[in-house]
């Protein structure tokens, strides 16, 4: 999206929007558009002294690596059936991949009925919530993966529901 009218949002200290504008600035992507966007996030500008500093991240061969690894994984899991990746998953295949431990199978239910998610926000979720296991070389969904999956849809909650 492009930046809110002052220019600052999300940086609350920055901006000088009210609410009402952050809001009608955000809405600007109706709900039905954002339920079929599998990522949201808030990105704060950055700074000079950010760009100009060494960083400590993957770089992007790393990145290439731990992706290609992520599909290898993906090829073997779909194998003799007709889809090749998470994002291509149907209820079906949910159901059989995306298994949660008993505690988190409570936790997603609270957060569905508390963030009022939709049946496609709910399968989004977990089909990203898997592409992040994969992606840790994980082969159950742990909580933590469950987590930023969810948080991805925070801004639903925080423009969308009030
Ligand atoms: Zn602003």
């Amino acid at each position: 999206m492009n930046p809110c009218p002052c220019g600052h949002y999300p940086d609350r200290n920055r901006c000088r929007c009210t609410r009402q504008q952050v809001q009608n600035y955000v809405g600007r992507i109706s709900k039905p558009i954002l339920d079929r966007i599998d990522i949201c996030a808030e990105a704060s500008p950055v700074s000079f002294e950010e760009l100009r500093g060494q960083g400590t991240g993957e770089t992007s061969f790393d990145i290439r690596k731990r992706v290609e690894k992520a599909r290898a994984v993906q090829k073997k899991r779909f194998a003799g059936t007709d889809i090749r990746y998470n994002s291509q998953m149907s209820g079906g295949h949910i159901r059989s991949f995306c298994r949660l431990e008993k505690e988190d199978e409570q936790f997603f239910q609270r957060v569905y009925r508390n963030m009022n998610l939709s049946a496609r926000a709910y399968t989004r979720i977990l089909k990203v919530a898997r592409t992040i296991a994969d992606l840790e070389g994980w082969e159950m969904i742990a909580h933590e993966h469950l987590c930023e999956s969810i948080s991805y849809r925070s801004l639903e909650e925080k423009y969308w529901n009030n």
